[in-house]
């Protein structure tokens, strides 16, 4: 089927990219940044772009996580390290040098996406862009932070609007931050400030009417991942297997064993090893090819295969927890309460709302398919291996008239007419949304596949969990909707659950005049 697969494979054609290009003769000056001699799985050394004559503006940036140089082309940094940017044309890795730090004076390649502009709001440690109410709930609870740790939080999707989340004796308060017709903020009627920073600095010296006065910012424990293992892993997607090293079995799946490995002696990466046999390899690399195209932080990254033997290495991000069927099932699962939950089941519907933009299909959504890390952060795992994989019977993936399915997470006209959309993910999401609130129960439990197929086409549909709100239920029955085109879309679905305890307004507190 298709190309062969060192077509698909081939490094792409070399690009008249300036910033990767041998040095030339008239690159001699002292802009040119020589990089140090390439480990034994680095490719050729690179030369930067070089800068315009006469210097230009260099942009300076502040370090917002630490980082660990993963290959000796890139540099280690940590939180609050400035750095200036020599070459951004490599798009998710610059070379930049160090200013101060471990590194100071190195240059080397940086993950882009771990620093911001000095000065930027961005660059505050208490901003968390892109925050929602929830979700700053989940990051200002996490262990690592006290009593009066807070963050500013703007959301994408409601522009403009501002809120200051405080921990206070264990519980999360929420003002919303004002500006005034004069342009400047307030969370108080009585107070105006020009600047957000301002604001922060006089309410981190007293209370002034909050309920406590602020202390550090909410620490940024989520870290957010490079697109790729490193620099030169971004087009170089083939690795050489022995480049990775299986440490210990995660766990094993219907099409082979996960292991936690080490890539370059200093990344860790989850490995999935591949049975002979368990699909066509070609089509495994075309779907590949797309995957590694999808970029979001509710999606499992896939880094880098190794294919040339088997079995057939997929190398991706490792996240701690594991599958969140056993996250749920275990021990874990008990101490989550219904808002963790609607966080958690938020996480996932950010993660399909992208591939839904995307125009890509999942086809095996369900709590199996879900992996945890530290903080109850939740990542779409597996989309678009459905497609592709020569699934084994078993219980869940039982077989009809000749093909395998997922039965009970599969919506009717999938199984029937073999259609799969992004609206028969959403079938599949209502059911993911049942495992969640019933702690990774088995859907229709006392149903067989069988029964759950004719069941359904008679109207039959699953009761309302216990304990789980009225309205939580409502979007489960809107997922299982008969027509499709009725169903909602992943877009809708992760406003419902972010907004799900923020329509109300009295969900604010008032910061009382002092
Ligand atoms: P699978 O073959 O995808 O069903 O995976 C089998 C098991 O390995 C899962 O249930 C997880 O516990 C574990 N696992 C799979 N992928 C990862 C990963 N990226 N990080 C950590 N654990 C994983």
């Amino acid at each position: 089927a298709g190309g062969s697969r060192a077509a698909l494979w081939e490094k792409p054609e070399p690009q008249p990219d300036p910033g990767r290009r041998a040095k030339t003769e008239t690159e001699t000056d002292t802009r040119v940044v020589v990089i140090t001699p390439p480990s034994v799985m680095d490719p050729a050394p690179v030369a930067p772009r070089p800068q315009p004559p006469g210097g230009s503006v260099r942009e300076v940036y502040v370090a917002q996580y630490d980082y660990s140089a993963r290959t000796n082309q890139d540099l280690s940094f940590n939180t609050g390290d400035t750095l200036v940017a020599l070459d951004k044309s490599p798009g998710e890795w610059w070379l930049a040098r160090a200013l101060t730090g471990v590194s100071a004076s190195k240059q080397g390649y940086i993950p882009a996406n771990y620093v911001a502009p000095v000065e930027s709001l961005d660059a505050q440690p208490w901003f968390f862009s892109e925050t929602r109410r929830l979700e700053s709930e989940r990051l200002l609870m996490a262990e690592e932070n006290q009593h009066g740790a807070f963050l500013i939080r703007k959301s994408e999707s409601h522009a403009g609007e501002l809120a200051l989340s405080v921990l206070d004796n264990g519980k999360v308060k929420h003002y919303k931050v004002i500006k005034n017709e004069s342009g400047q903020y307030c969370v108080s009627r009585n107070r105006a400030f020009k600047t957000l920073k301002e604001l922060v600095e006089h309410y981190s010296r007293q209370a002034d009417g909050l309920c406590v006065q602020l202390g550090s910012p909410c620490k940024k424990t989520e870290v957010p991942l490079p697109f790729s293992m490193s620099f030169d892993t971004v087009d170089q997607w083939e690795i050489d297997r022995k480049s990775i090293k299986l440490l210990k079995k995660l766990g094993a799946g219907q099409f082979g064993e996960v292991y936690e490995g080490l890539w370059n002696g200093t990344t860790a990466v989850a490995v999935k090893t591949l049975k002979a046999g368990t699909m066509d390899r070609e089509d495994f690399l075309r779907e590949a090819q797309i995957m590694k195209t999808l970029h979001h932080k509710r999606l499992i990254q896939l880094y880098a295969v190794c294919t040339m033997e088997e079995p057939i290495y997929i190398v991706t991000e490792l996240m701690e927890h594991g599958s969140l069927l056993e996250y749920l099932q275990k021990d874990r699962g008990s101490t989550l309460h219904t808002s963790d939950q609607i966080e958690m089941a938020a996480q996932v519907a950010s993660g399909m709302a992208y591939l839904e933009l995307q125009n890509y299909i999942h086809r095996d959504l369900a709590a199996r398919n879900i992996l945890v890390g530290e903080n109850n952060i939740c990542k779409v795992a597996d989309f678009g291996l459905a497609r592709v994989f020569m699934k084994e019977s078993d219980s869940v993936y039982e077989a009809k008239e000749g093909t395998k399915f997922p039965v009970k997470w599969t919506a009717p006209e999938a199984i029937n007419e073999n259609k799969f959309t992004i609206k028969s993910d959403i079938w599949s999401f209502g059911i993911l949304l049942y495992e969640i609130l019933t702690f990774g129960q088995m859907p229709y439990p006392t149903m067989t596949n069988f029964q759950t197929i004719q069941s359904l086409s008679q109207g039959y549909r699953m009761p309302c969990p216990p304990k789980c709100p009225k309205k939580l239920y409502q979007i489960m029955l809107d997922c299982w909707i008969e027509q499709a085109q009725d169903r909602p879309t992943f877009e809708t679905l992760q406003w419902k659950l972010e907004d799900f305890f923020d329509l109300d307004v009295s969900s604010y507190d008032d910061a009382s005049p002092y």
